[in-house]
């Protein structure tokens, strides 16, 4: 089957995100080395870092979208690490069940398995559902290269500020907006030939690809997102470490940050 993301109206979307990710999900850590050429670890390993989990003691983290783990096992290990951590917890939550079914395996190799640490699932970032995820309950809230994926971003941004204590962070890493315009032709270049073909041969899925490529595309620039950010509650002021966002490889991704007040 083939489908042209631009021309899915906005209520399939997410069917369509569901499927694309099923087809991908066994592949899906393979395949984000693949496309990115490993650089996906190094903005991940950043992005976590840059918010210090454990350094003010233990904190209840959210991490949405979540897929196979990749933040939730960076936050419990730095935790671990750096500050002697193992009481930070991360609930694990993505609307694909066979991303989470990778996760779960995973985590099943580390030493987060069976502990109160970790746990995985299954909801949707647009309405978490205030009985299992009540209002006010965590310090941290994450979401990686996720949230490009929702059909609609207030709706996101409005669940994290619900779930999140006053106080407690909103950290958001996703691609973005490149400002040099030679980088950026060499990126569309790059993004647009080469990933769907990369997806092909290495997932055998093409299609999967070329969805995420152009998701890539539709999401709204720094400023903008930054303004989506403060118009939920979110304060991107002084008082948020880093300042409301930090590119990363010229914009290539960037992490946007805000308090909850
Ligand atoms: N955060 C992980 C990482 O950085 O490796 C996974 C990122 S993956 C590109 C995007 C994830 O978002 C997929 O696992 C997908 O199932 C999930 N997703 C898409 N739409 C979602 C939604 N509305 N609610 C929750 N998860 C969603």
């Amino acid at each position: 089957t083939s489908f042209g993301y631009k021309t899915v109206p906005e209520d399939m979307k997410e069917s369509l995100v569901r499927n694309v990710f099923d087809s991908v999900a066994s592949r899906y850590d393979l395949m984000n080395d693949v496309t990115s050429m490993g650089v996906h670890r190094l903005w991940k390993d950043s992005f976590v870092s840059s918010l210090k989990p454990g350094k003010k003691g233990p904190l209840k983290c959210i991490d949405v979208a979540g897929g196979t783990g990749d933040i939730a096992l960076r936050i419990l290990d730095h935790a671990k690490d750096n500050y002697y951590d193992r009481e930070t917890t991360v609930d694990v939550v993505d609307i694909n069940a066979q991303m989470l079914k990778e996760g779960f395996k995973r985590f099943k190799l580390t030493m987060y398995h069976n502990t109160p640490q970790i746990a995985f699932h299954e909801a949707n970032a647009q309405d978490l559902g205030s009985e299992k995820f009540s209002d006010n309950s965590y310090d941290l809230y994450t979401i990686a290269f996720g949230i490009r994926n929702c059909t609609s971003i207030p709706d996101v941004l409005k669940e994290a500020y619900r779930v999140l204590k006053p106080g407690g962070t909103f950290a958001c890493l996703e691609f973005s907006k490149i400002e040099n315009p030679v980088l950026s032709t060499l990126y569309d270049t790059y993004s647009f030939s080469a990933i769907p073909i990369l997806g092909s041969i290495f997932a055998g899925d093409r299609e999967s690809y070329q969805y995420l490529v152009e998701s890539i595309r539709k999401f709204p620039p720094q400023p903008e997102f930054a303004q989506m950010i403060r118009d939920a509650g979110f304060s991107t002021g002084p008082n948020v470490d880093g300042g409301a966002w930090a590119d990363m490889w010229g914009g290539i991704a960037s992490v946007h940050k805000g308090v909850k007040l």
